[in-house]
């Protein structure tokens, strides 16, 4: 039976093969964590799995359960065992209960019997890409520090020809976040895809220059730099919001319209106010209270000990929940992009603010940069949604506004000044000619596209 208390729906990310992984991508913070089980095999008995599927059944009170499979590389784990996984989900599921399985991989261990079994059953795969190859190669390696771009862009196409459901998730690291462009295009002309999630890699070292835990206020020579996301998201998001709304679907935008609106949720563990319903299971049954915090600290359990819907609902992941609205420091409470930030996730709440006080967000500078960039066309999206009207009008409304902005740039410019629309032409030689067609000719330059 559910537990009373606990909450509703939960998200646990199951981790069957705990931190293993056949690749070795120089910035992933879970290899760090197979250190937490020495001497392990990492991998989940058939005895945890129907305990998990079991327990997470009756952890729900809503008749949607997600069984989100993560690693590591989940997929060293074989197609039977999701096999098993789905006949236990069958076995155990109360009357009109549906079930969404999701999926992380690396990809580079797709074929076409995995294709046909996650098209069978529905799964919505999550393929991590980090632009295109040169991009992709500098941090995702394998153990031998070879590329795997090219065994990544297989297991894609693998999906696409299998019509399998999937996203593709880019690390935003410091080498990429300076061709928010090119990786967006790539994604999208190239790969293929239509719907994208950018996390930005914030990997924290402490004073002897681990990573195991969340300690330490440095950051890698990998991390992504503050501004340096921000202008990515800002650039991308420029391109997006002039010819992509309603086609590509990028998580951090939609996440973002949602805070705009005022919807209850955003959708991202991030962007909300309080968290504590997005748990991580590792192989052996131990539940911690966040993917991000696989570490003693925050191990609530383990699932053969105390039921799943128990642990959620306890005060010590009732707390870490609440402090994550309760923590924050009053820079952010009086943040005038509090509503659509929340403080972001507190892994990356190492800084301190100008006024001395702990807990400032590492990303705060870039995410402010980029709530403030994006204002003017979330509004105009959020009123028309309100308004029962397709967000994509945005990008005929932006397009009049530029038009028009141009137009009075134009009748103040002399003809030997630059030309307005950031050519770099003189007037008189661009836009300034006699029967120049003023509207159209230059209204996509860069100088539209530039971030925060
Ligand atoms: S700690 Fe961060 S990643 Fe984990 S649930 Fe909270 S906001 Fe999300
Ligand atoms: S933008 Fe910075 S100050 Fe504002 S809520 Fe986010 S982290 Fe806090």
């Amino acid at each position: 039976m559910k537990n009373s208390s606990a909450p509703p729906r939960i998200h646990v990310l199951a981790k069957p093969t705990g931190a293993a992984c056949n690749l070795a991508c120089q910035y992933c913070f879970f290899l760090d964590k197979e250190l937490l089980y020495p001497g392990s095999r990492f991998r989940m008995s058939d005895e945890i799995l129907e305990t998990y599927i079991r327990q997470l059944v009756e952890a729900h009170g809503t008749p949607q359960v997600t069984v989100a499979w993560q690693g590591g590389e989940p997929t060293l784990m074989g197609v039977d065992f999701y096999r098993r996984a789905i006949e236990l989900q069958k076995r155990y599921a109360r009357p009109g209960m549906t079930f969404e399985n999701t999926m992380q991989t690396n990809g580079t261990l797709l074929d076409d019997e995995w294709c046909e079994f996650l098209k069978e059953n529905d799964f919505l795969v999550g393929i991590s890409i980090d632009g295109p190859r040169e991009l992709h190669d500098t941090y995702r390696v394998d153990k031998g520090g070879k590329p795997t771009f090219d065994r990544v862009m297989k297991g894609l196409r693998l999906l696409q020809k299998h019509e399998v459901e999937y996203n593709v998730l880019v690390a935003v690291n410091r080498t990429n976040a300076d061709r928010p462009l090119e990786v967006y295009e790539f994604l999208r002309d190239e790969a293929g895809t239509s719907w994208m999630q950018f996390i930005p890699v914030v990997e924290r070292i402490d004073e002897d220059g681990r990573r195991l835990y969340q300690q330490g206020t440095s950051v890698s020579e990998r991390s992504v730099l503050p501004e340096q996301f921000g202008a990515f998201l800002g650039a991308t998001f420029d391109e997006w919001v002039r010819n992509d709304v309603g086609k590509i679907f990028v998580q951090t935008f939609e996440a973002s319209l949602r805070n705009w609106m005022g919807l209850p949720s955003s959708g991202m563990c991030v962007f909300e106010e309080t968290c504590g319903l997005g748990l991580a299971l590792e192989h052996n049954g131990d539940l911690y209270s966040c993917d991000h915090f696989v570490e003693p600290e925050y191990l609530l359990g383990n699932i053969q000990d105390t039921k799943i819907g128990e642990l959620v609902a306890g005060e010590k992941q009732r707390d870490f929940g609440r402090d994550k609205r309760d923590a924050l420091p009053r820079a952010c409470r009086e943040c005038d992009v509090l509503f659509a930030c929340h403080g972001e996730c507190p892994k990356n709440r190492f800084l301190t603010t100008p006024d001395g006080r702990p807990g400032l967000n590492y990303l705060c500078a870039g995410f402010k940069a980029f709530f403030h960039h994006v204002d003017h066309p979330m509004k105009i999206m959020a009123s028309l949604m309100r308004a029962g009207r397709p967000a994509e009008e945005v990008m005929a409304a932006l397009a009049g506004e530029e038009e028009a902005a141009l137009e009075g740039a134009f009748a103040k410019t002399g003809r030997n000044d630059p030309c307005p629309c950031g050519s770099g032409s003189k007037f008189k030689h661009c836009h300034g000619q006699k029967g120049s067609d003023r509207g159209g000719k230059h209204r996509r330059t860069s100088a539209h596209r530039t971030g925060p």
